[in-house]
């Protein structure tokens, strides 16, 4: 039984490793349209499974619309393919990802890179039933829609009343 364990105990530790690695390769890679959050953050990989050196990454796409997904995947596949991991990925629709699977972490770098993050569709709504934006910048409420598309689909832009300043909002979906 001693002798069985510490054979199969090195294996192990390097499987988990290897896993870990795999895992960290992948969250860490950062989203392509918002390149100050990895997509760790923005909560879309699902699962990763790993069989020897073959990895598959099981990723939610953001807004199903959006250009970035391909791009997102892409870049999981060569980040693992660098490292030396054979990647297969696998697009999960089912449930589908939405804004509030991003992490606090990735909320503040958000908030830090000039997006308003999105209020977390649990979270208070106005008197008219109107999302509270608060502004990156001033953390004012008193903020305006100017537009539904900013620089990506996925954001809508906005203009700060209180200190005139115009940013983008990643939509709640
Ligand atoms: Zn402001």
């Amino acid at each position: 039984m001693v002798k069985a364990l510490s054979i199969e105990e090195p294996f192990d530790i390097k499987t988990t490793n290897d896993y870990n690695l795999a895992w960290s390769i992948a969250s860490n890679v950062l989203d392509p349209e918002i390149p100050c959050v990895t997509i760790g953050e923005l909560g879309i990989i699902r699962d990763l499974n790993l069989d020897n050196n073959k990895a598959t990454v099981f990723v939610s796409p953001t807004y199903s619309g959006c250009p970035a997904v391909l791009a997102i995947e892409l870049a999981i596949q060569n980040a693992l393919l660098e490292a030396g991991f054979e990647t297969k990925i696998k697009r999960v629709l089912s449930p589908p990802w939405t804004t509030d699977w991003i992490s606090e972490g990735g909320r503040k770098k958000l908030k830090e890179y000039g997006i308003a993050p999105p209020v977390n569709a649990s979270s208070k709504m106005s008197l008219f039933g109107k999302t509270e934006v608060e502004c990156p910048r001033c953390s004012s409420q008193n903020t305006e829609k100017l537009s539904e598309f900013g620089s990506t689909a996925c954001k809508a832009q906005y203009r700060c009343i209180n200190c005139l300043e115009p940013f983008d909002y990643f939509k709640c979906i």
